[in-house]
């Protein structure tokens, strides 16, 4: 079987001309139709061509998005959490596959949905930046895995909610108080918005109890920068 594979190395990321250590993560963005031909058979859901046909005819514009973006999501979480990113590289593979985008801590591997972004597959796609907030989000589970929360007050107060809902409290929080920080509040709202209508509820139900008030966040993202 022949395989493409699109490899982009974004070495934006490096963070050049910086004073401090450059601790931003590199995120190389490649698309493997073998890949998604090996997940999408046994789910019985064909790949159309036309939607990987779209999805190579903007790769670059997701990876621009994401040179231009991306330094400054992950500048302004290390700023907010008073935390380093690791350094290792972390791949992140586009899908058209019919499954959630999704991180693989300990891989350095993330996974990107990219069917609801393509106006192949649907008259009313996402936005491109919405793609690229969802990567950070992915890369936002590989942060955390490093940096855990010890002891939350947060967590045991929400002891009843879904494990799924409860796993996204502080990253929801992080993700909201980095846009804001940015001056992205039209980004902020689509990620909302977006997230909220997902299958499941649990990221409805994790952006409700991050959106209870106004300053509800800061709570959880003074737990993720206390010093233990
Ligand atoms: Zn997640």
């Amino acid at each position: 079987m022949r395989t493409i594979r699109n490899a982009f190395l974004l070495a934006a990321l490096l963070g050049f001309g910086c004073s401090s250590q450059a601790t931003l993560p590199r995120i190389r963005v490649e698309y493997s139709p073998s890949e998604d031909l090996a997940c999408s058979v046994p789910r019985g859901s064909p790949i159309k061509d036309e939607w990987k046909t779209e999805l190579l005819s903007r790769q670059p514009e997701f990876v621009r998005l994401w040179q231009s973006e991306g330094p400054k999501l992950v500048a302004a979480t290390e700023a907010i959490s008073g935390r380093d990113f690791p350094l290792q590289e972390i791949t992140a593979r586009l899908t058209l596959c019919n499954a959630p985008s999704e991180s693989f801590p300990g891989t350095d591997r993330v996974t990107i949905n990219m069917r609801y972004a393509l106006r192949s597959f649907t008259p009313e796609p996402v936005s491109m930046r919405y793609k690229v907030d969802t990567l950070f989000h992915e890369v936002l589970h590989i942060f955390l895995s490093r940096h855990p929360i010890k002891n939350s007050a947060l967590l045991k107060e929400h002891a009843a909610e879904d494990e799924r809902v409860r796993d996204h409290l502080h990253l929801l929080a992080l993700q909201k108080a980095v846009l804001l920080k940015l001056n992205e509040p039209d980004a902020l709202k689509e990620v909302i918005a977006v997230d909220s209508a997902l299958p499941g509820g649990y990221y409805k139900r994790a952006w409700e109890l991050v959106n209870t008030t106004d300053t509800e966040y800061l709570k959880y993202v003074a737990e993720l920068s206390k010093k233990v």
